[in-house]
């Protein structure tokens, strides 16, 4: 096996021994391999071991890698710009990241003029040290911005979890963006990092979003 299917077996083992112990089908959490920062390579490889999904954060990257990569299914997890929005919905199959109006609108736009429908999820800001994310009492706001667009589909909700130690404050801020899915409605809650995924699925994660967990540190050069 080569080092990533032996990392993705380990995982998929502890995520199934994990929902099995809080009452949860392992089948109904699935794992998006975050992939910014690592080379095509490093992709082709995941794929041959079997991974279906992948997560970037950067377009010109993501660009740039996808020519080279076997067919998988693409998520923008990065910031969306809303002069990307065409090249978002030419490179992507999902946008999990959408987390205001102006860039709602634009997806929904450059969707339209594409001939496609785009699901999205909006991305909540559940954690102080977080730049980017609506606020939970501004998410249904969000949500009937992006339920305007013809051409875009609203799927559930994205969150990132608060840095830090300390678990009951990870396990709070799950739990809102939890709540605030179950309001919006959608098939995806994706909370869940290499870091926080234990508790991401003990809340209702469908979703969890693994980088340095599965393809090791990041390159930066
Ligand atoms: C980088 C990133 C991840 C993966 O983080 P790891 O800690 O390496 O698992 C997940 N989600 C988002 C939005 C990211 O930017």
């Amino acid at each position: 096996m080569s080092g990533f299917a032996e990392r993705f077996a380990a995982l998929r083992a502890e995520i199934a021994a994990e929902a099995r112990a809080c009452g949860r089908d392992p089948q109904s959490i699935r794992i998006l391999g975050v992939s910014k920062r690592q080379p095509a390579s490093a992709i082709i490889e995941a794929a041959a071991a079997g991974l279906t999904a992948i997560g970037e954060n950067y377009v010109q990257e993501a660009k740039e890698k996808f020519a080279q990569l076997p067919p998988l299914e693409k998520h923008f997890i990065g910031h969306v710009q809303t002069n990307k929005a065409k090249q978002l919905v030419a490179l992507f199959d999902v946008v999990q990241s959408v987390d205001r109006a102006d860039a709602a609108v634009a997806l929904g736009n450059a969707a339209a003029r594409a001939g496609r429908v785009l699901p999205v999820l909006v991305q909540l800001n559940i954690s102080p040290a977080e730049r980017f994310g609506c606020p939970p009492d501004e998410a249904d706001a969000l949500a009937e911005t992006i339920r305007a667009q013809a051409a875009l589909r609203l799927d559930g909700v994205m969150a990132i979890g608060p840095i830090t130690e300390d678990r009951s404050e990870t396990e709070r801020a799950f739990a809102l963006a939890a709540k605030t899915f179950a309001r919006l409605g959608g098939s995806t809650l994706s909370i869940g990092m290499s870091g926080d995924w234990r508790e991401a699925i003990r809340a209702g994660s469908t979703m969890v979003r693994i980088g340095t967990a599965l393809f090791g540190e990041r390159r930066y050069d």
